[in-house]
């Protein structure tokens, strides 16, 4: 056993079936990709960035998997590092979002959708991701102003 195992060498479970997920390739242009799919309700998961190389989407990428905010609205837990994850949409379309790694967690079905979404031009709503936005820059200027805080007492 290597203690540098990488990454695609990951065994993953899924959250609701706690099987293993089994590793399928996917073909892209680019080089192909190694995605995680539960061999019994068919959800995947991807790691950051492989849906935008799934989708060669990456406005919808981003939109899915940057500024999520702060807030936990998902019950999921993730599978690759174990903190919590939040639901963003893509209109009617829900995904799991990692809050630390950004890894997504696809129900069966939802990388189909996503790719029509993408196909039909998805161009994002900035109304919807306003709020998670706000709870970004209220949690950095909150740190921010922590660490300004601390530093006065360890100089
Ligand atoms: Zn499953
Ligand atoms: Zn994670």
């Amino acid at each position: 056993m290597s203690a540098n195992k990488i990454d695609s060498e990951r065994e993953y479970e899924c959250h609701k079936c706690w099987v293993k997920l089994d590793k399928k390739e996917v073909e892209t242009f680019g080089p192909n990709v190694i995605i995680d799919v539960c061999p019994k309700c068919n959800g995947i998961w991807l790691d950051k960035n492989e849906l935008g190389k799934l989708l060669k989407d990456k406005k919808l990428d981003k939109y899915l998997t940057k500024h999520i905010g702060t807030k936990s609205r998902s019950p999921m837990v993730c599978p690759r590092c174990g903190m919590t994850m939040d639901i963003e949409k893509a209109e009617d379309i829900e995904v799991d979002v990692c809050l630390n790694c950004g890894g997504v967690w696809l129900d069966k079905g939802e990388l189909e959708k996503l790719k029509e979404k993408s196909e039909e031009g998805f161009k994002g709503d900035e109304l919807a991701k306003f709020e998670e936005l706000e709870e970004e820059r209220l949690y950095k200027s909150k740190n921010s102003a922590l660490n300004k805080f601390f530093r006065k007492f360890t100089r």
